[in-house]
């Protein structure tokens, strides 16, 4: 498509450069876009009507796309989560679409006549704040309407941090499983990472930062210590990756938490290390180290492997006392 693109404005083999008319008479491809020079988007025949699911950066203005900025130029509405975050991003892509919120808490409200426009022949486009609509963001019940209702849909792809985060983790990509945010509480969080267990995947997570450390340890408790990675501000100046078992990540981050946004991977199961003694006693001294009392290490040492807390106790009581109660 580059290589039409470029050979249809002339840019390529000294090709005469086809007068506007002709340029719209390019039938032949119907993906071929209507290029103009210098500005290499927005101004094709205007898109057919349907809804659109138009992903958008997560974080680096330059990972939107020729088609997207099509779209969005010239859309007759797009539907957003939050109106100020995408008035934002089209200010900076010089973008002026009507702007309508669509979120969790409106959607009921808001489907309907979304649903009238798109019935009427209009062309809207469906953002989230950042990355692909309906992973981990609103949409699915509006695609399903338009299915139902034989409107047209499709999409145009773009960055998501769930497929970055899989890329950059340097686990197995061939089969995963997107689990996108755990429950906040504790024993939901767990219970949700029990129905994970078996499941023979990778597993990709969104998290939020100061919530970070929890998780990673009860993912070492409930799935044992597998391989992981933290995905931290991806396509951003700060992007990081952490490539570590899922322990260690949650003693690097119970310490510090990481700023910013974050996909942790989890490696398939199988390639969990097991807490052996040497590195259960290594803990308990680090934890004595550091200022624990016996009781204190094995609670924390036991937190942390989910290993009984009796077990972990008298682990630490053969190891600093000779098995001899405090
Ligand atoms: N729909 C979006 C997508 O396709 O990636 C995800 C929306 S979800 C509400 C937001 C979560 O995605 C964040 O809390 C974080 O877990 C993850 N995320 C988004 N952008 C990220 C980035 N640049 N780096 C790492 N994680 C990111």
């Amino acid at each position: 498509m580059a290589r039409q693109r470029q050979s249809a404005t002339g840019t390529r083999n000294g090709a005469r450069k086809p007068s506007p008319d002709e340029r719209q008479d390019d039938t032949d491809n119907p993906v071929a876009p209507d290029v103009p020079e210098g500005r290499p988007w927005g101004r094709g025949s205007k898109p057919a009507p349907g809804l659109y699911l138009v992903s958008t950066p997560i974080g680096n203005l330059r990972d939107i796309t020729l088609r997207a900025l099509d779209v969005l130029s010239q859309a007759d509405l797009v539907a957003c989560e939050d109106t100020r975050m995408t008035g934002k991003l089209f200010q900076l892509l010089g973008l002026s679409a009507p702007l309508s919120p669509y979120h969790d808490h409106n959607a009921e409200r808001a489907r309907p006549a979304l649903m009238a426009r798109l019935a009427a022949g209009e062309v809207i486009a469906l953002v989230s704040d950042a990355g692909t609509p309906m992973v981990s963001d609103p949409g699915w019940r509006l695609v399903q309407a338009c299915i139902e209702h034989h409107i047209a849909v499709t999409s145009v792809p773009g960055a998501s941090a769930a497929l970055t985060g899989l890329q950059l983790s340097g686990l197995p990509a061939d089969r995963f499983l997107f689990a996108g945010f755990l429950p906040t509480r504790g024993a939901g969080r767990r219970t949700v990472l029990k129905e994970l267990e078996t499941a023979p995947a990778t597993l990709i997570f969104y998290e939020s930062p100061h919530r970070v450390a929890e998780s990673l340890s009860d993912m070492a408790t409930v799935l044992g210590n597998r391989d992981a990675a933290v995905a931290r501000e991806l396509t951003k100046m700060h992007e990081e990756v952490v490539r570590a078992p899922l322990l260690d990540l949650a003693n690097r981050y119970a310490a510090a938490p990481p700023r910013g946004e974050v996909v942790i991977v989890v490696a398939p199961p199988g390639d969990a290390a097991p807490i052996g003694p040497e590195e259960l006693e290594a803990r308990l001294k680090g934890a004595v180290a550091e200022g624990s009392s016996i009781k204190d290490a094995a609670a924390l040492v036991a937190a942390e492997t989910g290993l009984g807390r009796r077990e972990v106790y008298a682990l630490a009581l053969r190891l600093f006392r000779g098995g001899n109660e405090e």
